[in-house]
């Protein structure tokens, strides 16, 4: 009991979601000493949903092995590979199946969303006992995860809001930003440092929406567009409302051409969607490759500066602070100090 008591604390003592996920296997494992228990998670569109390893521990094992964020998800198994564990999703209960070692998959959820399962192998079936404990265990995951959504979520869309950024800007320049000249391939297992861009994205005229349609649709179509960037960014970009019509991406690209081709898909998206009364509707995006002693404002200002210029010209485009930079319409403020541009 004090045992479970030790792993409840240490599940609910983080507020970082990977470390959870770590935890909550390592409880698990502690408390059943199963052969191997792990959690898998639903990643990629729609309509090609894959299987992430988020944290799985076999019965040697000093720790647990988990698929790098960035992994390429057309690499992961398929959603339908693994028919235990869609059958888990569409039910309460866990499902089991007996072979030669006895499979037991449970549905972890979010109040939002299903998010995957915790599967676990044992030699015998799980008693009921233990089959409750284990239940019990991730109701109590389940609320923790709710509070964290409170708290690191915008309510309306579901994005993280701007609370939220710096820490994960802080962990990005902790895991090693590229050094000059230095070009990660993005491959699978390359342990090279990749590069991070910041994207801020602001709708086009959407006061006219507002005056022309009311509080309610414009809210719909902030509502769409969040949905719009969950499928026109990769599963492991972090994605944010900042507040009002202002949303932020935080993305993990090879280069600025993918960045590029990032924003770009998005831009495309919502011009050719058709948001419901609203009609067409258009956003322009600036962005700025996050550099080595940014500091999580200074690299907002400068994607912002960029939306200013993208409004100036046009509207409806993607611009590069850096571009800027080279054709003299910026100046470095690492360099100069802090000047205002615009
Ligand atoms: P621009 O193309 O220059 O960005 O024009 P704009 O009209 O989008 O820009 P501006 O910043 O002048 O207006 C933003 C408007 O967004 C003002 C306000 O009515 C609206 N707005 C801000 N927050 C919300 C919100 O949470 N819900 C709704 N419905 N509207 C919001
Ligand atoms: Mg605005
Ligand atoms: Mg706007």
């Amino acid at each position: 009991m004090s045992q479970l008591a030790d792993h409840l604390a240490h599940l609910t003592g983080f507020r970082d979601r990977e470390v959870m996920d770590t935890t909550l296997v390592s409880a698990i494992r502690d408390l059943l000493r199963p052969r191997m228990v792990a959690i898998y998670r639903l990643v990629g569109d729609e309509d090609s949903r894959h299987w992430l390893t988020r944290a799985r521990l076999a019965a040697g094992d000093a720790a647990p092995h988990a698929d790098p964020l960035w992994v390429d998800v057309e690499s992961l198994p398929r959603m339908d590979q693994y028919p235990q564990r869609l059958a888990a999703l569409q039910q309460d209960d866990p499902v089991v199946t007996v072979g030669e070692s006895v499979q037991t998959v449970f549905a972890l959820t979010t109040d939002r969303e299903v998010v995957g399962v915790v599967e676990i192998e044992t030699v015998v079936v799980i008693n009921p006992e233990h089959l409750r404990l284990v239940g019990s265990i991730l109701r109590i995951y389940r609320n923790f995860q709710a509070l964290l959504d409170y708290s690191e979520r915008d309510t309306l869309t579901g994005l993280l809001n701007r609370k939220t950024y710096d820490e994960a800007f802080y962990k990005v320049m902790a895991s090693g930003l590229p050094m000059v000249g230095d070009l990660g391939t993005g491959r699978r297992g390359d342990m090279r440092p990749q590069h991070h861009y910041i994207g801020v994205i602001d709708i086009d005229h959407f006061k006219r929406v507002n005056d022309n349609h009311g509080h309610l649709i414009g809210d719909e179509v902030l509502l769409l567009l969040s949905r719009l960037m969950r499928s026109s960014f990769r599963f492991y970009d972090k994605l944010y409302r900042f507040g009002g019509e202002e949303f932020v991406v935080l993305m993990r690209c090879n280069s600025a051409a993918d960045a590029i081709a990032a924003l770009e898909r998005l831009r495309a998206n919502v011009q050719g969607y058709s948001f419901p009364q609203a009609g067409n509707i258009t956003v322009s995006v600036g962005f700025t490759e996050v550099q080595q002693g940014d500091t999580p404002s200074g690299a907002f200002e400068r994607a912002d500066k960029a939306v200013y210029w993208a409004k100036a010209h046009g509207r409806n485009r993607v611009c590069n602070h850096a571009d800027l930079l080279a054709i003299g319409e910026a100046t470095d403020q690492s360099k100069s100090g802090d000047v205002e541009l615009f």
